[in-house]
């Protein structure tokens, strides 16, 4: 008997992680699987609060993985370069706030070079930690790229240089987790200049190998 209770007690927790669905016209709830062999009608349970996301279990630092209970689903992922030689999410969060006025660091993640922080280090911000619209196209309240995209950031200028090999390693691995998790296709996967609705930019700059990065995640 209580060994039956704790398969039950298991069946609930797979359901209540697994949360794999992004149907929005599914119903809030979920069957529970039953471990018993007789055919009692299945117990229905309550979904746990919103979260689209797909679990992936991927070897990936813990701060990546947002708190559940504020997960948005994201539906694209833009790519900026900083347009300097050096930075870090510190330092673009005070130029931000200064001179944009926004309350932060406009990003999600910035991937530094190895100036002020490692080089290929992925630095999440305030912005991923709150789930909450970015200020990475525009700055425009209501901008669909702010509001459904993902901002990343290479420290770096990209009209001048390329990234380091670590940076695009970094990035690779990043964008391939969050690819995942939210299923976000490779169409869906823009430069800041590509982005549609976008102001006209160089970002991420004209030597930025976006074709390298789509190769990279073929692999
Ligand atoms: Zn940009």
């Amino acid at each position: 008997m209580i060994l039956r209770g704790v398969f039950v007690l298991c069946g609930c927790l797979l359901v209540l992680a697994g949360c794999a669905s992004n149907d929005e016209a599914m119903p809030q709830i979920v069957y529970s699987p039953s471990s018993e062999r007789t055919a009692r009608p299945l117990t229905l349970i309550e979904r746990p609060p919103k979260k689209q996301a797909v679990n992936v279990n991927e070897d990936v630092p813990t701060n990546w993985l947002p708190q559940p209970i504020v997960e948005k689903d994201w539906t694209a992922i833009v790519i900026h370069h900083s347009a300097t030689e050096n930075g870090n999410a510190a330092i673009f969060d005070r130029i931000h706030r200064e001179h944009n006025h926004w309350e932060g660091v406009g990003y999600d993640f910035v991937i530094g070079n190895g100036t002020d922080s490692g080089d290929g280090e992925v630095e999440v911000t305030f912005r991923w930690r709150g789930q909450i619209p970015g200020a990475h196209c525009g700055g425009t309240p209501g901008n669909w790229a702010n509001e459904d995209g993902i901002g990343i950031c290479l420290v770096g200028n990209f009209d001048r240089t390329t990234p380091t090999a670590r940076q695009m390693q970094a990035l690779a691995t990043l964008v391939h987790f969050l690819q995942k998790r939210y299923k976000i296709s490779e169409s869906r996967i823009y430069g800041h200049n590509s982005t549609p609705g976008a102001r006209v930019t160089n970002c991420p700059g004209a030597k930025f190998p976006m074709s390298k990065l789509k190769q990279m995640l073929r692999l």
